[in-house]
């Protein structure tokens, strides 16, 4: 297997010429467009970057327009995972225990019959083939895990690891000038804002896991190792998650000498009888026509950090500022794609998980891991629990909605914890034991008493309801079994409990002072919701007519996995897949 270490491959044998410096823009042979491409690509996330990458090896000129000032989109800020099933990572580490039908049994099973099977079908087929490719033909360097569960293991076809792939670490330096214009990770993937960790490591290190201390020391240590990089910034060097993933694409970019146009975004399609053949992008503050001979594939991701579409789609309440992602996914690009008669597909859908807002911060932050660990629950404003919290954070969201009512309030809810959980695990911007701004305190962001009660009382819930809640939880912890909610029943809920504590990982009592209460709100990782699209992800209007030239994948099509997430990496995933696909469908002979 090639390393990230190992020297840059160059398909081309001129020079790098710096993409983020370009000059001017030549004229194609049709003098209305200032610029030319058989590709035009609208947005830089890793679905952008595979189909750049397939599309330039079958011989295509590609582009891609980026509207920030940085590349990558939430692609770069994420967990980085995909969700590949029959992966050839698997058969490396000797797992090969997977099949085409599985996978299909189990997809079809979790998306209720809401996506065309053909399009699952595409993906199945697809989605190995794209990794392996990206892994032998670019820089793309992962290994799957082989104990990361799929989000519903216990669904026929489900597995209990190894379709979730996720990236070896990446070095940065091999990106010369071009890691400064990487988006970042959520400050939520590294540790005290800068440490990268790998989400192997973060398992580990937020679960409590055997061995943890001495794995943080590790981290740590190889952060502080890198001398010159500590001279020269904070950020670490070796990347890691998402940095790791759209960095390898981006050098796999740089290798074939495709640009990303930074700060240009698309504006409006150019249309010839009907057909998108272009686009008009703002170029520092001029308005350019760009040709897309074959066509222009929107991968500008979804709507989250748009607050009123977020009203006018998600369900109530809903706000920008509880997502994670992307502040340029503002869904423009989805609304132009309507402008042109495209249908929508899953709007009122986002990929869900509890957040929590904390004052200062530029985005939510997630609560993959912690809601489901041992001395720890959620309740309404009543006081009483609702959910399983330690299920996959998207139907932790859903649930909240579901329930949600004017006698027992979910949205928001009230993330409940004693203090020895303060002391083991990491909770939202807490690390273990650290001590509590006073800043925080006073924001009111954390509510902390000596009793039940009196955080009952805090917090405006039931006191005697809350008592009972800790009651019955304190209960189960001892029993091992929650008679309410299966809080641990399922294999996706012990992944990410304290595999130390019985006899349930996910399940402790709540019993000693001082005891802490957060707001959690259903916050989201990306909308899920856009253009309808078919299975080479040609853009539809709603008779089911193909808008000719028109190609969507990502957050801004409507999503292939429906309702549902599959496993670590049922995003990006097939954002990849799609985009791989996009271009053999243009380019292949
Ligand atoms: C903290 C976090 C962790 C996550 N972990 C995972 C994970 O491990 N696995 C997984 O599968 N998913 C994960 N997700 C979700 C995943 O990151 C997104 O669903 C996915 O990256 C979306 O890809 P995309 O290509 O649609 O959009 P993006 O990657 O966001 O790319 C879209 C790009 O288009 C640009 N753009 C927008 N409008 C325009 C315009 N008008 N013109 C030009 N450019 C434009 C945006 O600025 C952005 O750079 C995570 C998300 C977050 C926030």
């Amino acid at each position: 297997m090639r390393s990230s270490k190992d020297e840059p491959i160059r398909i081309h044998s001129e020079p790098i010429a710096n993409p983020f410096r370009h000059e001017g823009f030549p004229m194609s042979d049709n003098q209305n467009f200032d610029h030319s491409v058989d590709l035009l690509i609208v947005g830089s996330g890793a679905g952008a970057m595979s189909a750049a990458i397939r599309a330039k090896d079958l011989g295509a000129d590609v582009l891609l327009l980026e509207k920030t000032e940085l590349y990558g989109g939430s692609s770069a800020m994420s967990g980085g995972s995909l969700w590949i099933p029959c992966n050839h990572l698997m058969a490396q580490d000797g797992i090969v225990d997977d099949t085409p039908e599985e996978a299909m049994e189990y997809l079809v099973n979790i998306t209720e019959g809401l996506v065309p099977k053909n399009k699952l079908e595409v993906y199945v087929k697809n989605a190995k083939v794209m990794l392996e490719y990206l892994h032998d033909k670019a820089r793309l360097n992962m290994f799957s895990m082989p104990g990361y569960v799929d989000y519903y293991p216990e669904v026929p076809g489900g597995k209990p690891g190894a379709r979730a792939c996720e990236p070896h670490r990446f070095d940065a330096r091999l990106l010369g000038d071009d890691f400064g214009k990487l988006r970042g990770l959520a400050l939520q993937e590294l540790i005290v804002g800068r440490i990268s960790m790998t989400a192997t490591e973060a398992h580990d290190l937020l679960t409590g896991a055997p061995g943890y201390i001495l794995l943080a020391l590790k981290v740590g240590i190889r952060y502080f190792l890198d001398i010159v990089g500590r001279f020269k910034s904070k950020r670490d060097r070796s990347l890691t998650l998402g940095n790791a993933l759209v960095g390898q694409l981006r050098l796999s970019l740089l290798d074939r000498n495709v640009p990303i146009w930074l700060e240009c975004p698309f504006e409006e399609f150019i249309l010839e009888d009907g057909k998108v053949v272009g686009a008009i992008a703002n170029k520092q503050g001029k308005r350019i026509r760009i040709e897309g001979k074959k066509g222009v594939l929107l991968a500008a991701g979804g709507f989250e950090s748009n607050d009123e579409m977020r009203k006018k789609y998600l369900p109530s309440p809903t706000q920008a500022d509880w997502t994670c992602a992307n502040p340029g996914n503002t869904g423009e690009v989805i609304e132009k794609g309507q402008a042109l008669g495209a249908a929508t597909g899953f709007m009122d859908g986002a990929w869900w998980g509890p957040v929590t807002v904390v004052p200062g911060e530029a985005r939510a932050r997630m609560l993959v891991v912690e809601k489901g660990l041992p001395g720890s629950m959620m309740v309404n404003s009543k006081g009483e629990r609702f959910l399983n919290e330690s299920a996959p954070y998207d139907d932790i969201c859903k649930d909240s909605y579901n329930r949600n009512s004017d006698d027992a309030v979910t949205v928001p809810c009230w993330f409940v914890f004693h203090d020895p959980f303060r002391k083991k695990y990491p909770v939202g911007p807490f690390y273990p034991g650290m001590p509590i701004s006073k800043a925080l305190k006073q924001s009111g962001y954390i509510h902390e008493s000596d009793t039940i009660e009196g955080l009952a009382e805090q917090i405006g819930v039931d006191p005697a309801n809350l008592a009972k809640s800790v009651e019955k939880m304190n209960g189960y912890a001892k029993s091992g079994k929650d008679t309410e909610f299966a809080r641990g029943d399922s294999a996706y809920d012990r992944y990410y409990g304290d595999s130390t504590v019985e006899p349930n990982p996910c399940i402790g009592p709540i019993d000693t002072a001082p005891y802490y209460a957060i707001e959690i709100y259903p916050g989201d990782l990306g909308t899920r919701g856009g253009l309808e699209v078919d299975a080479d992800a040609r853009v539809l209007k709603e008779s089911g007519e193909v808008i000719e030239g028109l190609f969507a994948i990502g957050n801004c099509s409507a999503a292939v996995m429906g309702p549902t997430y599959p496993g670590a990496g049922g995003t990006i995933g097939p954002a990849m897949t799609f985009g791989f696909v996009v271009a053999e469908y243009l380019f292949k002979e």
